[in-house]
């Protein structure tokens, strides 16, 4: 049960009575509770108090609930959100994508007005257990120590850097593919670092190739050293700074041949925007790549301005779905539309998908119904340590044995 008396539900409504309710039902549920109509009073507890679960009126008159979310993120709130409003589906559900973009954790929508089921619901679905689990698994935002550009010069020399390997699968076989290889920096003093961290601040420093050669060290040699990996994938990011880059191509076949590792194993990433702000270095080098066997792969698609007449000119070979749509396609008949139109599209360019963000196995199924080729998320396995790799392999291989994937 997610709420089992250890929880704090914070409300903020606009609404005196409807605060009120939904604080007596929590009351009914033996769920500690505040209701607050005033913003300025709602931050002072979210502070004071550390709610475990914040329930959100979207529309209010001072401030509204897009600028609450703004501020929450901003304070690197860890309580699990759900939003509620009177407002139509489409509001609620842009409301949810921009709030889990911002690295919220929401719970859900409830669009007003709920039932006490409704409510019950969205308290009690909580798929972590409670709140803090989740909390191990994420970059710590909260008093986080100031990198300076001698910290990443340092972590180059010293190669603090590690990687996280997260499964992706067909979708319809639930084979294994292969893996996302995601840096991580094993700080000595500051702990481990998460890259939205320290990836922006490197490219921007003109750091980032020396820490993509490491990554590409690790990846490759992994790979190649994993048992049994006939044919298994690797997906490796590369910072479009890199697509200028013209040594690039070279240095990463020649990291291949050290490593034995096939080039057409290797599937290199790069986010949509960045693969499209400047079309002619991305056209030599995906160009290039591509002949000598690399796969090239579009990441975070959807969400930044793309030109599909590029996307049909640049060789890519995989399209993947930014993760914000598959973690809200049940709620979000939007988010379904568009991750259907992308599988579409990109059949049409025989281009493989990839979506990305999948926590449930109903997105799973809807992915496999509607023909998408490969799934990536936590509901699969979450980004994991390389030596953890072969004992997940293991126990899913004695799974599928039993037939219960
Ligand atoms: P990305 O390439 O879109 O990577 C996927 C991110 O989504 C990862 O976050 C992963 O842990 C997370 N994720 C996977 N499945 C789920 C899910 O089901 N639900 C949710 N909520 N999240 C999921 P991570 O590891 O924090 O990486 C963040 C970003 O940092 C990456 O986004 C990528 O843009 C960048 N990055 C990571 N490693 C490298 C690297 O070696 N080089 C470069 N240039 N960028 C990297
Ligand atoms: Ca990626
Ligand atoms: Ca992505």
């Amino acid at each position: 049960m997610a709420l089992d008396g250890k929880g704090r539900v914070l409300i903020l409504d606009d609404d005196p009575i409807v605060g009120r309710s939904i604080a007596q039902l929590c009351e009914y549920l033996d769920i500690e509770s505040v209701a607050v109509t005033d913003p300025t009073e709602f931050f002072r507890f979210v502070t004071d108090w550390n709610p475990t679960h914040i329930i959100l009126d979207l529309v209010m008159p001072e401030m509204d609930g897009v600028q609450v979310l703004q501020q929450l993120a901003r304070q690197s709130c860890r309580a699990r959100i759900t939003i509620s409003s009177g407002v139509g589906n489409r509001v609620l559900d842009a409301a949810r994508r921009s709030a889990v973009e911002h690295g919220l954790d929401i719970a859900g929508v409830l669009p007003k007005p709920f039932s006490v089921t409704a409510l019950k619901e969205v308290l009690f679905s909580d798929p972590y257990g409670f709140a803090p689990a989740l909390v191990a698994d994420r970059p710590n935002n909260v008093d986080v120590p100031e990198l300076t550009k001698e910290d990443i010069q340092n972590a180059i020399a010293e190669r603090q850097f590690r990687l996280a390997y997260q499964p992706i699968i067909h979708c319809e076989t639930k084979l294994l593919k292969g893996f996302e290889a995601l840096v991580r920096w094993d700080h000595p003093t500051k702990g481990l670092i998460m890259p939205d961290r320290f990836i922006p601040m490197s490219e921007n420093l003109g750091m980032i190739r020396q820490i993509t050669d490491q990554v590409i060290e690790m990846a490759l040699k992994w790979i190649g050293s994993l048992v049994n990996s006939s044919n298994l994938t690797i997906s490796i990011n590369i910072s479009a700074k890199t697509l200028g880059d013209l040594q690039f191509v070279d240095v990463l076949e020649e990291k291949c041949k050290q490593a034995r590792v096939s080039s057409d194993v290797v599937i290199l990433e790069v986010t949509e925007t960045a693969a499209m702000d400047d079309q002619l270095p991305a056209l030599d080098m995906f160009t290039r790549l591509r002949m000598k066997g690399f796969h090239v792969s579009i990441d975070d698609f959807g969400i930044g301005n793309s030109s599909l007449a590029l996307l049909a000119r640049l060789p890519f070979s995989e399209i993947k779905i930014d993760r914000s749509f598959a973690m809200t396609s049940i709620s979000s008949a939007e988010s379904r539309a568009i991750i259907k139109s992308t599988v579409d599209l990109s059949h049409s360019l025989e281009l493989s998908v990839v979506t990305e963000g999948v926590e449930d196995i109903e997105t799973l199924d809807f992915l496999r119904d509607i023909g998408c080729d490969l799934a990536q998320g936590y509901y699969i396995a979450r980004p994991m340590a390389g030596d953890a790799v072969a004992d997940w392999m293991a126990e899913r291989s004695e799974y599928s044995r039993h037939n219960l994937l």
